[in-house]
């Protein structure tokens, strides 16, 4: 499917990436009306409900550690690592800042967006404000060593979003795993004129 001059404009800014909108239309569709990239205390988190002090960030499973999409790239170890490291630092940081302050986080994984859609939305739906203690654990890939570059077996150092001193480690073959698109994503970016009239008014 073609993209329309202004998606292509917002892929190119890295602004409003697609897994973003999706997510936003289907909470929208949900009877949810947020703001994007509305100013918090702490930055502007991709999806913000003010009145409910509730932050949703979306994050791309490549560039924030997914357990299970992070793909170790092959070349300029170095520079990957230190990228990965300010990634984690950076969403812990924004995440424990803006509980602190009693807000509610929420972060999502981009595959999630796509893979299972509905339990996001129904999850988001679901947290009401004042439930700020409970803390699920969400493990991050802090990074990937080579344990036998012959048979392509590499260590995963996992850690916890919210506590860096919880960390465990697992050995496997190189992970590459995808996340999949279910058959009918391609209708998601068609809008009814109505909904586009109303994405327009929200700034989307
Ligand atoms: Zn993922």
């Amino acid at each position: 499917m073609g993209l329309s001059r202004s998606e292509q404009m917002a892929r190119i800014k890295g602004k409003h990436t697609s897994p973003e909108l999706r997510l936003r239309s289907a909470l929208w569709r949900a009877g949810i009306r947020y703001r994007v990239h509305a100013r918090t205390p702490v930055g502007r988190p991709d999806i913000v409900l003010p009145s409910r002090k509730l932050a949703i960030f979306i994050d791309g499973c490549f560039w924030h550690g997914c357990p299970k999409h992070y793909v170790r790239p092959r070349t300029r170890k170095e520079f990957w690592e230190e990228k990965l490291l300010a990634n984690i630092s950076r969403d812990r940081q924004q995440t424990l800042q803006l509980e602190t302050l009693g807000w509610r986080v929420i972060r999502v994984w981009e595959h999630k967006v796509f893979e299972s859609l509905d339990d996001v939305v129904f999850y988001i739906k679901n947290v009401l404000p004042g439930n700020g203690t409970e803390s699920t654990d969400e493990w991050r890939v802090e990074r990937v060593d080579v344990v036998d570059a012959g048979l392509d077996i590499e260590r995963r150092v996992m850690v916890d979003l919210r506590n860096p001193e919880k960390r465990y480690s697992i050995d496997s073959r190189r992970i590459t795993a995808k996340w999949k698109l279910p058959a009918n994503v391609g209708s998601v970016g068609r809008k009814s004129r109505k909904q586009k009239k109303l994405t327009r008014a929200l700034g989307c």
